[in-house]
């Protein structure tokens, strides 16, 4: 480890094979995964479906590059605009990548509206990526730390609160960019209603409605899209973890009037959409119909949430058990940062975000052993940490 740069503080365990929810080490220890490669293996470790796809491209085509026509790449911007109402698609690596193509999108959209220097309404708490851009679009400080001079033009603003950005009077704005529920800030939720709002503001003002769908998009919440539960169409949005489920790919979607300020020579990444990271998106997107997991992450989320709160009920310290389908914060009144290597010790994946959120965005495929195994491990283990010893 002592050759890799040390940015990330790992667990002390390493993963030798998968299958559905479970990840197994070495020694054929079995983990249940209530963290999915942080919201990315949405249909379980080593798919067949994606496995089989994968191979076969992998011993056919794998890259072209973007100089060519890439007939799968098309086909796949087809089904997800589709699925998400909009025209046209942009393929790239990562959902950091995908949040700079909308960026980029955004001032260029108001670059040809005339402004010299167009103004993009984030939130704070918001995560959108450790490049540059998506870092100043990113709305927590530490994240920023040591780091200047990150680009401009970004407007900050409390999450859930469309009336703070109503409030906004700056001629040059021309995008809003904001998460549906916000990930790593600890499963943030915004009040009803919110994307609506935000919708409608944006649609008076000429403003693009750009949704980062990174960690909330392909099914996580019950729904293809979040944005779907309040009826809203974004003319931006993101797509990247779940896409590929574990193959990196991400997409930024746009309607055709959005689009149309991208021309040729104005963005591009030599692998993005090559045919095996699209050919591995046909074949999640096709199981996510055939398997109906949209569906299934809905009645798991519930059920999972139900167990949580009845497990739960009457623990001092535990603030709240929120979520949509299967992504899913339990909120405590101190640090709990530890909690994810404790967990490990019982054969259990979790995750803590914003410090006192146990965050669970496990696979849409966990059986209803998993869901419950799932929840009691955690109630076991939250109720460990927070209950005083037992007298
Ligand atoms: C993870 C995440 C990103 C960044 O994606 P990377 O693939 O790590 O670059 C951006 N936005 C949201 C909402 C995320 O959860």
């Amino acid at each position: 480890m002592d050759a890799l740069i040390p940015t990330y503080n790992r667990l002390p365990v390493a993963f030798t094979c998968g299958r559905g929810a479970w990840l197994f080490d070495a020694q054929g220890r079995g983990y249940l995964d209530g963290v999915a490669g942080i919201a990315v293996c949405n249909l379980g470790h080593a798919h067949p479906a994606v496995a089989a796809a994968v191979a076969e491209q992998a011993q056919t085509l794998v890259h072209t590059s973007n100089l060519f026509r890439i007939p799968l790449q098309e086909q796949l911007a087809e089904r997800l605009c589709a699925a998400a109402g909009v025209d046209s698609a942009f393929f790239c690596n990562s959902g950091a990548e995908a949040n700079e193509a909308a960026i980029k999108l955004a001032r260029r959209d108001g670059a040809r509206k005339g402004m010299a220097k167009p103004k993009i309404v984030v939130a704070e708490g918001g995560f959108h990526g450790r490049t540059l851009g998506a870092l100043a679009a990113t709305g927590n400080p530490q994240a920023h730390e040591g780091f200047a001079p990150l680009p401009e033009g970004f407007l900050r603003v409390p999450y859930g609160d469309a009336e703070a950005i109503a409030a906004l009077d700056d001629p040059e704005i021309c995008a809003v960019l904001v998460e549906p529920i916000q990930g790593e800030s600890g499963v943030r939720i915004p009040p009803a209603g919110y994307l609506q709002q935000l919708r409608s503001l944006c649609d008076a003002r000429g403003w693009l409605l750009m949704l980062d769908e990174v960690q909330t998009g392909v099914g996580r919440t019950g729904r293809f899209l979040a944005a779907e539960h309040e009826g809203v169409r974004p003319d931006v949005v993101t797509l990247a973890k779940a896409l590929g489920n574990g193959l990196p790919i991400g997409a930024c979607l746009a309607t055709a009037a959005a689009a149309e300020c991208l021309g040729p020579g104005s963005h591009g990444t030599t692998y993005g959409g090559n045919p095996l990271a699209a050919r591995a998106a046909l074949a999640v997107l096709d199981t996510l119909e055939s398997e109906n997991l949209p569906a299934m992450a809905a009645g798991a989320g519930e059920s999972i949430r139900q167990r949580l709160a009845d497990g739960l009920d009457g623990v001092a310290g535990v603030v709240d058990v929120r979520g949509r389908g299967l992504m899913i914060g339990v909120e405590v009144d101190r640090d709990i940062a530890h909690l994810p290597r404790a967990a490990l010790d019982e054969g259990l994946i979790l995750n803590v975000t914003g410090g006192r959120v146990v965050r669970l965005v496990p696979p849409l495929t966990l059986t209803d052993d998993d869901q419950q195994r799932l929840a009691d491990g955690v109630v076991a283990l939250l109720r460990r940490h927070l209950e005083p010893a037992a007298a």
